[in-house]
């Protein structure tokens, strides 16, 4: 038997706040250590935020001429 077996997964909270950078707790560090199905999730926890951070600091302010069309049918 493993010890993945006897330790509970951790819960989808405890794995976004992982992802987020916050401080781990020590019992669900050791869990993602042997548990393949929590660190694929926190994987795409991840890779979630790290698609939000690039779309964040991409340029989103739209051309000029956009904001014109915009004012006009306002
Ligand atoms: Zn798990």
């Amino acid at each position: 038997m493993s010890a993945t077996s006897q330790i509970r997964h951790p819960s989808p909270r405890d794995l976004a706040l992982i992802a987020l950078g916050d401080e781990t707790p020590t019992p669900t560090e050791l869990h993602l250590r042997d548990c393949r199905a929590c660190r694929s999730a926190l994987d795409s926890f991840l890779r979630v935020l790290e698609a939000g951070r690039a779309a964040a600091t991409e340029s989103v302010q739209p051309p000029a001429r956009v904001w014109e069309k915009i004012r006009r049918h306002l």
